[in-house]
Formats: structure tokens, C-alpha cells, sequence
């Protein structure tokens, strides 16, 4: 994950930024450090209709079913000024319960599309298994084409085009990793078997204990 002030590579456990100082506990000081749970649509700039809504429920369901180990969820919002796109996706990749299709998805295969409507601009913050793939460069070409809609103030239009845009490059990689099979695909692999650790605590939160899928 990078650091969401100055974008070096925040290593898993790592608590600062080797370069800015930059450290989690910052963040938890602003924003807390219990679990929030979240929808994988969270629009707390309500411009989305209900109808947008349900469609994009149906975009978001196609993709786990597709890539069955990931998840994409967005958060919409106009941030308070002290508040930057980078920081709010770092502390929910840490700290959101997402409410995906099956609760054994962890945030560290997770796509955060954080999208501010007021200031025109949307981050993306992805879980430590998915950075190999989902690099910066790559997000950033993403981000590139999600500026005509969000221009338009068409955030519906702004988060399924980040979905398929996601789903093209996962596509292109798990095609590339079946030709040279001797590598497993890396995005079905176990966190585990990299090293990483998950960012979901231990025991579940009880909150999703009873909870039917
Ligand atoms: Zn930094």
C-alpha cells in the first residue's frame, strides 16, 4: 500500500512511512480506530438514484463472481477540507467491514474507489494482495479515463466504468498467468502463501456473525 501523503510503499505491518513520517496512528486520530461497517455503495453525496444503485449492486456482483477472492467498493462523498481522497481510503482499507457476497472476502484482495463529487476527483486504495497487479501506473491510466464522467457529475457512470476498466486488466493478467501455469494466478493465490497479513483482525466482527449469505 502506499503512503497516502507522499505515495512511497507502506510494507504490511509497517506503522510509518519511511520517507514522510506519515503514520496510521495519524489517521486513527482523526478518524477513529474502531471498525465501520459499510455497504460495498456507500453514497453519502446521495447523487446516486436508487435505480443507480440497484444497477451497480448487479456490475458489483458480476465482478466477485468473476474474480471470486476480490471485491470493489465506493465510498461517495464531499470530504471535509482537512480530509484528502489518499487518507480516507488508507483508514477504510484498514477499518471498513465491507458488506461484499460472501464475508470470507478480506480487504487485502479489496478495491476502494473513493469518489468526491464536489472536488471532481476519485482514489483509488487496493488491499496489499492486489498491488502487484493493480500498480500505480495502472490505476493511474484508470483514474485518466474516469475524468469525463466525473466531470459530468456522473458518479453512477464513474464507478462502473472503473469496474470494467478492472475487470479488463485482472482479464488480461489471469490470461497471461494460464499461459506460463507454472506460476499460480495472482489473484486467486492465498495472502497467506505471499507473507501478507490479513487486515480483517482475527475474530470477526461480531456484527457480521449471524449474518446470512
Ligand atoms: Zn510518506
Amino acid at each position: 500500500m502506499n503512503c497516502p501523503h507522499c505515495a512511497t510503499k507502506i510494507l504490511a505491518g509497517q506503522e510509518a512511512c519511511a520517507v514522510c513520517g506519515f503514520t496510521a496512528a495519524a489517521i486513527r486520530a482523526y478518524l477513529g480506530s474502531d471498525w465501520v461497517k459499510l455497504e460495498r455503495i456507500t453514497d453519502n453525496s446521495q447523487r446516486l438514484s436508487l435505480r443507480d444503485t440497484r444497477h451497480l449492486e448487479v456490475v458489483l456482483d458480476d465482478f466477485e463472481r468473476r474474480f471470486p477472492q476480490c471485491f470493489i467498493a465506493s465510498y461517495l462523498g464531499a470530504l471535509p477540507e482537512t480530509l484528502t481522497l489518499p487518507d480516507l481510503g488508507f483508514w477504510l482499507i484498514n477499518h471498513g467491514a465491507f458488506q461484499t457476497r460472501q464475508i470470507s472476502r478480506r480487504n487485502d484482495f479489496g478495491i476502494l474507489l473513493i469518489v468526491d463529487p464536489l472536488r471532481q476527483d476519485a482514489c483509488f486504495t487496493v488491499g496489499y494482495a492486489l498491488e502487484s497487479v493493480l500498480t500505480d501506473a495502472v490505476l493511474m491510466s484508470i483514474l485518466k479515463k474516469l475524468n469525463r464522467p466525473l466531470a459530468k457529475g456522473n458518479v453512477a457512470s464513474v464507478i462502473e466504468d472503473a469496474v470494467r476498466q478492472i475487470e479488463a486488466v485482472l482479464k488480461k493478467v489471469a490470461r497471461k498467468e494460464r499461459r506460463h501455469d507454472e506460476h499460480p494466478p495472482a489473484v486467486v493465490a492465498d495472502a497467506t502463501d505471499l507473507g501478507l497479513h490479513t487486515l480483517r483482525p482475527p475474530s470477526r466482527p461480531l456484527l457480521h456473525a449471524n449474518r446470512p449469505d
